[in-house]
């Protein structure tokens, strides 16, 4: 009797262990988003196999890392912004990863094949200009701050809380949502500055990819940000 509680208890333990492991499996809190545009839309300024690998491999072992490491956290209950404003208390590995997931949704947003989005309205190419002096300031600014970040990393222009407009870079997969990031504010543009963004196209030449991607660029959706509270 004593051996037959024993078991009885030890398959009732391992069942709960067994639907635990079942359980965290299965979450994946966070998914690969819906690409708008084929992997060949956006040629020839990004080639149709840099957007693939891009997506379907970077993009998404973000998305599976990030999974993986905010089990048992307090990450598990948080949005991806909740976890970016208080990256500082997580690990390297969330904070690489939510940056990841992040970084690579903001910019598959704000790059088009759609004629009509390509057009920068009046209203924000005055805001632009005003804060740089010129659009040709800000884009040069721009392709400077993309050409200069050694290594890996992002281009921004964010809107600071002042309502002001500045041009940034991020180191790896760091963004200025971030708490720890040195100026914060929100992204209205972004450009992914890694070598796998741009290698197969561009090989070492960052400064052509940086020039064609204002190709590419969503000016619909980066007003939209601009105006998003
Ligand atoms: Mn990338």
């Amino acid at each position: 009797m004593k051996n037959f509680k024993y078991s009885l208890f030890t398959i009732i333990i391992s069942l709960c262990s067994a639907f635990t492991i079942n359980v965290k499996a299965q979450v994946n809190k966070f998914e690969l988003p819906k690409l708008n545009y084929s992997y060949s839309a956006l040629e020839p300024y990004i080639d149709e196999q840099t957007m693939n690998i891009h997506y379907n491999k970077h993009h998404l072992a973000y998305v599976n890392n990030l999974n993986k490491a905010i089990v048992g956290t307090e990450a598990e209950n948080m949005s991806l912004e909740e976890i970016l404003n208080n990256v500082s208390k997580f690990s390297e590995t969330i904070r690489n990863n939510a940056g990841g997931h992040w970084n690579h949704t903001f910019f598959w947003n704000i790059m088009t094949d759609k004629k009509e989005n390509k057009l920068i309205s009046l209203n924000l190419k005055n805001i632009i200009s005003n804060q740089f002096g010129s659009f040709e300031n800000f884009q040069q600014k721009f392709e400077e701050a993309g050409n200069k970040r050694f290594g890996s990393g992002w281009v921004w222009l964010i809107k600071k809380s002042d309502n002001t407009l500045e041009v940034i870079s991020t180191p790896n997969q760091d963004n200025p949502l971030m708490d720890i990031s040195q100026t914060k504010g929100k992204p209205i543009l972004g450009c992914d500055v890694w070598e796998h963004a741009y290698y197969l196209k561009y090989q070492n030449r960052r400064a052509d990819y940086l020039k064609s991607f204002w190709n590419v660029i969503n000016w619909k959706k980066v007003e939209e940000n601009y105006n998003f509270k």
